[in-house]
């Protein structure tokens, strides 16, 4: 591998995609905002830089995986930002959720520099990211996609074509509307039968056995049964890429009745101070409201 991979943000994604690169061979230079995430890419052979324009400057790939918009533009276009140093004809992997017009912004800028722009949103979580088994969600030009492939297949297991920049994005805040409905959701029915009297294993098994079952909830049920809410998605993140469908809804004049309440719900649980738990976290928010919890034993699987 000869290519150089400058890669920028080392959170719960970034840590595992970053270990992934140096795993598959190629030289990779890392920045994390606190220094002290890159210990463990440094001691796994990454080089490490004090900004994101040092991580960018012999970069033929660029990642990004940052938190929202403003951090965004601030790896980007802020001082000591990866413009700084771009290369011509590098490519720009942003895989960070954000809007999509602040991408197509971000693309602009890039294209000024002779180099190219993807954004690149991904699903698949931390065991998603661990397992270089993300799908990826991709917007930009097709050719650049491309050539971006050989390093992506290290991330995913599929990388899905949407269309020009900011349709991977647009993608998806669909995509994560419907999975924070149906987490939100099927928290809701539990709380209803577990108040009723009706055990959320028993509930489990009869959801298991009806067209309501779904990957998502089997995954999730076990923690949530546990009452264990440890970040794999932090509930923050969820709100925040619901707020940002709600304003692409409305750009669009897209009515999106469920999904704003569903938005609120989540926000509402974040003003509590569980923003930093996992999403699945939703079912504490409505545990509370109706007193009563939703716990079962290691038999639901
Ligand atoms: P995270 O663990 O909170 O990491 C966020 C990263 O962004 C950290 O490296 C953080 O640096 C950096 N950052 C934030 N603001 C910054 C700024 N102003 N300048 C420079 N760096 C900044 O989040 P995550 O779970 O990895 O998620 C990252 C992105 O991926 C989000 O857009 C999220 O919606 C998306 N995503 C996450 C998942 C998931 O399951 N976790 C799945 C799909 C998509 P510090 O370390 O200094 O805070």
């Amino acid at each position: 591998m000869h290519e150089s991979i400058g890669f920028v943000g080392l959170g719960i994604m970034g840590q595992p995609m970053a270990l992934n690169l140096l795993k598959a061979g190629y030289k990779l230079t890392v920045y994390n905002r606190t220094p002290a995430k890159t210990t463990p890419l440094q001691r796994a052979g990454a080089d490490v830089a004090s900004t994101p324009a040092e991580a960018a400057r012999l970069a033929d790939f660029v990642f990004i995986i940052v938190s929202d918009s403003a951090a965004v533009e601030e790896v980007v276009a802020g001082k000591g930002g990866i413009l700084e140093t771009l290369k011509s004809g590098a490519i720009v992997v942003d895989s960070s959720t954000i809007s999509p017009g602040v991408s197509r912004k971000m693309a602009c800028l890039t294209a000024g520099k002779g180099a190219s722009w993807l954004d690149a949103p991904v699903t698949g979580s931390k065991h998603g990211a661990e397992k270089g088994e993300l799908t990826f969600m991709i917007g930009g030009d097709r050719a650049t996609l491309d050539r971006a492939l050989p390093v992506l297949q290290a991330l995913g297991k599929k990388h899905i074509y949407c269309g020009v920049n900011g349709t991977g994005l647009s993608a998806k805040l669909a995509q994560n509307v419907i999975q924070s409905t149906m987490v939100e959701i099927f928290c809701e029915g539990l709380v209803l039968a577990t108040k009723a009297g009706v055990k959320p294993e028993v509930m489990m098994e009869i959801i298991q056995s009806s067209m309501a079952r779904a990957t998502l909830t089997d995954f999730k049920a076990p923690f949530i049964f546990r009452g264990d809410f440890t970040p794999y998605f932090p509930l923050k993140w969820m709100h925040k890429d619901l707020t940002l469908a709600m304003e692409a809804a409305y750009a669009q004049n897209t009515p999106m009745p469920t999904a704003s309440a569903v938005k609120e719900v989540y926000g509402s649980a974040k003003a509590q101070g569980k923003g930093d738990l996992d999403y699945a976290a939703v079912m504490t928010f409505l545990e509370e409201l109706a007193g009563v919890k939703v716990r079962a034993g290691d038999q639901v699987k």
